[in-house]
């Protein structure tokens, strides 16, 4: 298959890159190893929206992360995605912690970050009242974010999509090579040739990267693991809390949701399988032993679900984005860790435009706005509930009770340009599994509509990746297996 621009994944780095091109005159393809939008980093991090005074100033990351901070708002009022400007604090527990935010409140000031300021333990005690209260004094960062980032990662795509950009899942690279002028991307089934190749795998970056390039490097798996705590009305912190940074990252941070949850983590461990997302008893144990120095009420009885993302971390400790030298048509944006989700949007821009001048490609004159985004039904108001049931009766069968998300919600979230096929597309898409019971009483149901709408059967719904099937087969063709004896 020929396509002038072929991305290579879909997270939140490769739907950013493909929403910008796809304002261009040109076939744009989005190829992806897993199922679904965002199935790597960017659906198991922290969702924070960094402001950017934390990455050494002179950085890639530095330049992207304060550029990406200021396209957010407008960008997810465009495509209506949770996001809030929360503001943060970043504790010290000790003298030394202090130096540090004195050296951060330094770059962030250097980065372009504005209206940093350090405040004393009295302040701060004030403003957080649930802290530590061994706490010396802290950053605060007003202009710190929280955003969802999947749900940003497809309103994204849907908006490529209804431009022209196609998406092609279940796919994995597995070669990179010339062909003529062009560049050759084979999968186990399938060959795409392209003029243009744009390298945001993510945990794969470094490998494809070397498939393109004779100037090899490498990456280390880092993986964070993380409790999600039960949503409540009162939460005990309104801003995102950071301990001081280390070497291994941000540290564990506890912080409100858009959804009005609390999330704890990460902690930093390196492992060799970058696929490897499972969570450990002495990893999470280990995050709530640094958590509680934050808010030492921490209670893990709160605690709906745990889980772990991987941040590929490159060895050169910044990202690598930009053309590949010595290799014309192959562009990269690479070693992306945090705050590769804050800078998303900056890194989009840089990209597109590169690409944009090697193909000397023109702007379309008209670009298509992607089917509007009801507002969710479990943040209706009464009257606003009575209007969307009387547009629609299936607003009135509530699927998820948890998190109140209705029949006609997912039917939707199904139908989007870049529809939901699996019971987690269909969670991350509508938050229908996403509360206490975490899909325990949902699931079934969710699944029979999934197999209505795609027009397969119960058997054939999987909850996510490869062959992860909900059912084996009907209770028939058991008894028929056993009568035949197989
Ligand atoms: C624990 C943790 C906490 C974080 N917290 C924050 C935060 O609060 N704020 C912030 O700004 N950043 C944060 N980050 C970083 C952020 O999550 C990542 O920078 C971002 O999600 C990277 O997005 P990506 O699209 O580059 O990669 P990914 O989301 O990993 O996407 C890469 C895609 O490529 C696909 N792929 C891989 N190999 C192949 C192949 N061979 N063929 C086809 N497809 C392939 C994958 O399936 C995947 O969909 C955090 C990261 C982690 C892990």
């Amino acid at each position: 298959m020929y396509t002038d621009i072929l991305i290579i994944g879909a997270g939140i780095t490769g739907t950013a890159v493909a929403r910008a091109l796809s304002r261009y005159d040109a076939s744009v393809c989005v190829l992806d190893r897993a199922c679904d939008i965002a199935e790597g980093a960017t659906k198991a991090n922290s969702g924070i929206v960094h402001a950017g005074y934390d990455a050494k100033p002179g950085t890639l990351k530095a330049r992207y992360n304060v550029r990406g901070a200021e396209l957010y708002a407008s960008l997810c009022e465009a495509l209506s995605v949770p996001y809030l400007q929360c503001g943060a604090l970043v504790i010290a527990l000790s003298q030394t912690d202090t130096d540090t935010l004195r050296l951060l409140e330094e770059r962030g000031k250097q980065n372009g970050v504005s209206g940093l300021r350090i405040v004393g333990r009295d302040e701060l005690l004030r403003m957080e009242p649930n802290l530590n209260p061994e706490a010396v004094a802290a950053l605060e960062v007003p202009t710190s974010a929280i955003v969802s980032p999947y749900e940003l990662a497809f309103a994204m795509a849907d908006d490529a999509a209804v431009n022209g950009t196609r998406f092609i899942f279940n796919e994995e690279v597995v070669s990179i090579g010339r062909c003529g002028q062009n560049w050759q991307v084979r999968t186990a089934d399938q060959s795409f040739e392209c003029r243009a190749v744009v390298n945001c795998s993510g945990a794969s970056g470094a490998k494809l990267h070397n498939m393109i390039s004779d100037r090899h490097f490498g990456m280390v798996h880092r993986r964070g693991q993380y409790y999600l705590l039960d949503r409540s009305p009162s939460q005990p912190f309104s801003r995102t809390i950071f301990q001081c940074p280390t070497k291994w990252g941000k540290g564990v941070l506890i912080s409100p949701t858009v959804h009005g949850n609390l999330i704890v983590g990460p902690n930093a461990e390196d492992i060799a399988d970058p696929l490897d997302t499972e969570t450990t008893a002495s990893g999470l144990a280990e995050v709530l032993s640094k958590a509680v120095l934050t808010w030492p009420g921490l209670s893990a009885r709160t605690n709906i679900t745990n889980f772990s993302g991987v941040r590929a971390h490159p060895e050169t400790d910044d990202f690598i984005v930009g053309p590949v030298a010595g290799c014309p048509g192959a562009f990269e944006a690479i070693g992306i860790e945090s705050p590769g989700l804050s800078s998303a949007p900056a890194i989009a821009e840089d990209i597109s435009r590169q690409v944009a001048v090697f193909l000397d490609l023109s702007r379309k004159e008209r670009v298509v706005l992607p089917p509007g985004r009801e507002k969710p039904f479990c943040s209706m108001s009464d009257e606003e509930r009575k209007a969307a049931v009387a547009r629609n009766p299936l607003h009135g069968r509530i699927i998820c009770r948890c998190e109140s998300v209705t029949e006609a919600e997912i039917r939707a979230a199904i139908r989007r340009p870049v529809g939901a096929r699996t019971v987690d597309g269909i969670k991350r898409r509508t938050r229908a599994g996403m509360g206490r019971c975490q899909g325990g009483f949902c699931s079934p149901r969710v699944a029979s509509i999934l197999a209505e709408e795609l027009g397969c059967s119960l058997a054939e719904v999987t909850k996510g990746n490869g062959n992860s099937r909900l059912l084996s087969g009907t209770v028939g063709d058991f008894l028929k297996a056993g009568d035949s004896g197989d």
